[in-house]
C-alpha cells in the first residue's frame, strides 16, 4: 500500500474494485473489519452506501491513508454530520462518481476539492465536484442563487 503522505490523489483503479477493497479489509485488526468494509465501500463503490456512521469511521481511521482521511472526513460530515441538511447523499454521489476529481479540469489532489451547489443554495440543488480554482472561477460568474452575473 502506498502510504506516501505527499500523494493526495486517489488512484483510479480502486473504484468498484472489490478485490482491492477485500485486500485492504484484510489488513485491519479483527474488531475493525466490519467498519473498514463500510468505510471503503462508502469511499470506493459507486453503488455503495451513502451513509457512514461516526463510530464506524472512527474504528477504521487507523487503517486509512492520509488522502483517504481527507476525503472521508470531508464527505462524512456531509452525509452524517452537521452539514447533512445542506448536502446529504447527493453531495457524496457527486464526489464519488467523479472519482474524486474535478469534473471541469480533472484536478485530483483531494485537499483542494469542493462540492459546488450547481443551481445555487436551493433545497433541491445538485452538486458538482470541482477543484478550488474551477469553483472560484464559477463563483465569480454566478451568484449564490445560480443566476449569471456576467
Ligand atoms: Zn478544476
Amino acid at each position: 500500500m502506498n502510504k506516501d503522505s505527499n500523494d493526495y490523489t486517489i488512484p483510479m483503479d480502486r473504484f468498484n474494485n472489490t478485490i482491492y477493497l477485500l485486500s485492504r479489509v484484510a489488513e485491519a485488526d479483527l474488531p475493525a473489519v466490519g467498519s473498514m468494509k463500510s468505510t471503503l465501500s462508502f469511499l470506493y463503490l459507486h453503488e455503495g452506501p451513502v451513509n457512514l456512521p461516526r463510530e464506524r469511521l472512527k474504528a477504521s481511521e487507523p487503517f486509512l491513508e492520509p488522502r483517504e482521511l481527507v476525503i472521508v472526513r470531508w464527505l462524512q460530515t456531509r452525509t452524517n454530520g452537521n452539514l447533512r441538511s445542506k448536502y446529504g447523499a447527493k453531495a457524496l454521489l457527486a464526489a464519488r462518481n467523479a472519482n474524486y476529481r474535478c469534473v471541469t479540469c480533472g484536478f485530483s489532489d483531494v485537499r483542494a476539492l469542493h462540492l459546488d451547489h450547481i443551481d445555487g443554495h436551493t433545497i433541491d440543488t445538485d452538486f458538482a465536484c470541482l477543484c478550488a480554482n474551477c469553483h472560484n472561477i464559477k463563483s465569480r460568474k454566478m451568484d449564490w442563487s445560480g443566476d449569471k452575473k456576467y
